[in-house]
């Protein structure tokens, strides 16, 4: 059901890492830590994202290497379109009808308010296990081991051999590889297993005593991921999704006879962007406080001060998700120990560099603007000014640069984009080359968010799935370049 992706965090079907404590950011979080879900299982995290799609702009992909510009990836989003299912929120929604009318009445340069689209069927998640892998399930050449953790990639004389795998039961087995192995491990654990198997920054590597197979100085680097900062909007018409109204029979009888209705969809109503500052508005007022609080880490008194609504489930409003879409503040990836099982140190340097707190504060203009519009005027939408103790000797208006400075210092939480940790390129931090391939070593390429060079302005998901698709095709030799 996608509106309830969010409970499938913390269970059986998540990593559920957590970042390092953090020093520009995530103060109203505990221990500074914030929770990253990660999807264990087929289809990884598309079995526990949000099912947001976007493809960016084409700007974002200006500085990337050959191959891989907007235009070469053109052909890929389309079939990525259809392949994956996209569809937009129905427009007739009240909040999606005001958000996208704000852009006619803002008619600000550079500014895009769109309805959201995103990937489900029928009422159900789409992700890239329904639209690739279940298709091919009866291919002979298909084998799948669940349960089953990749602890060693083997190399001899740097050339691929195999892989060492733990099984269910404990019990360790190899795997050749004959022609070549295509790492999709993510983010976090490609880096990871590169690490333990000698690839990577040659003083990582003898901090951990690992022989090295290659010294990759990128490897674990360049760790990026969107900051959102939550704004609450209260609202005076009953033109949200609620808690009391998703229980309603008539709600639930529609969405298991007809797939259709709120609980089919994400809930995420429009995507908006001004320059390199972005928003999400989700039309969902309230949601149990256990849930949301303990999915992102929050203190209970953040939390608290952040959601009106916490404690009412007939409360009428909106969350404005507001994020820098193109940070620059690079944080990284290195390991705990050798052991697979444990959990690298994941440090994503949130808001390090300050330009990134300068662009989500234009973020939260931008917001603000919209309210300012008439459906929303006429929805009674009204900013909720969280009274945030670190921030209370400032004055309580998200005008004014210093408070809005502090408020998302405390509560800005993941977008769950991280990307970028063994990125494309020919200078000597790359880590994969146009191809995909590892540098310095044969027979090994990765194609997972770590590939990516640089932040999409929107989300990642199906921009991933698109150079998927391409590196099949330099594969079986199908691209014209
Ligand atoms: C809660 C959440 C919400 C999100 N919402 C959105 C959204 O709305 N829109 C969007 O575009 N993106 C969203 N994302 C991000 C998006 O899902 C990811 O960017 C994308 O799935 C990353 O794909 P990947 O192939 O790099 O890694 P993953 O999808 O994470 O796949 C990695 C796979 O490798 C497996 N693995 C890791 N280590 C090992 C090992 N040692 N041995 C064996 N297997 C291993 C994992 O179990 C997993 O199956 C969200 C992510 C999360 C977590």
């Amino acid at each position: 059901m996608p509106l309830l992706a969010p409970m499938m965090q913390g269970t059986d079907v998540d990593w559920a890492y957590k970042t390092e404590s953090q020093l520009f950011s995530s103060r109203g979080h505990r221990r500074y830590k914030q929770n990253w879900p990660r999807g264990k299982g087929l289809g990884g995290s598309g079995q526990l994202n949000y099912l947001v799609h976007s493809f960016g702009k084409s700007e974002d992909y200006k500085g990337w290497p050959k191959g891989w510009s907007h235009a070469d990836l053109l052909p890929y989003f389309q079939r990525v379109s259809d392949s994956m299912n996209v569809i937009p929120m129905p427009e007739e929604e009240y909040l999606t009808k005001a958000f996208v009318l704000a852009e006619e009445s803002l008619k600000l340069d550079n500014v895009s308010l769109r309805k959201a689209m995103y990937t489900a069927k029928k009422g159900s998640r789409w992700s890239t296990h329904h639209a690739y892998l279940q298709k091919a399930w009866n291919r002979e050449n298909l084998h799948i081991l669940t349960n089953t953790l990749v602890a060693k990639i083997l190399f001899e004389n740097k050339n691929i051999d195999g892989v060492r795998v733990i099984y269910k039961n404990g019990s360790v087995g190899k795997i050749r590889v004959r022609k070549e192995m295509i790492l999709c491990a993510g983010t976090v654990n490609t880096p990871q297993l590169l690490m333990i198997s000698g690839i990577g920054p040659v003083s990582e590597l003898e901090k951990h005593k690992i022989a090295a197979v290659h010294d990759l100085p990128g490897v674990g680097r360049n760790l990026f991921d969107h900051l959102n900062v939550p704004i609450y909007v209260n609202l005076r018409e009953r033109v949200s999704i609620t808690l009391v109204k998703l229980q309603t029979l008539l709600e639930v009888f529609n969405y298991f006879v007809f797939g259709t209705g709120w609980l089919a969809t994400n809930g995420v109503m429009g995507l908006g962007r001004a320059n390199n500052s972005g928003i999400l508005l989700f039309g969902v007022a309230s949601a149990e406080e256990k849930l949301l609080k303990v999915i992102a880490n929050f203190e209970t008194e953040t939390y608290r001060s952040l959601f009106p609504s916490y404690n009412d489930s007939m409360h009428e409003g909106f969350v404005y998700l507001v994020s820098c879409l193109q940070p620059k503040s690079r944080g990284n990836v290195t390991l705990r120990s050798v052991n697979i099982r444990d959990p690298p140190k994941i440090n994503p340097a949130y808001l390090q560099n300050p330009e990134d707190v300068m662009c989500t504060q234009q973020g939260i203009n931008l917001a603000l603007e919209t309210l300012n519009t008439k459906l929303f005027r006429e929805y009674g939408a009204k900013v909720h000014v969280p009274d945030l103790e670190e921030c209370r000797h400032l004055q309580q208006d998200y005008r004014d640069p210093d408070y809005s400075e502090c408020v998302i210092r405390i509560a800005g939480f993941t977008g769950y984009h991280p990307c970028g940790t063994c990125r494309i390129g020919t200078d000597v931090n790359a880590v994969v080359d146009e191809e995909l391939k590892v540098k310095g070593v044969r027979g090994l390429r990765i194609m997972d968010a770590s590939v990516m060079p640089s932040p999409i302005s929107g989300t990642p998901n199906s921009v991933l799935v698109a150079m998927a698709e391409r590196v099949s095709d330099l594969i079986l030799d199908r691209t014209s370049n």
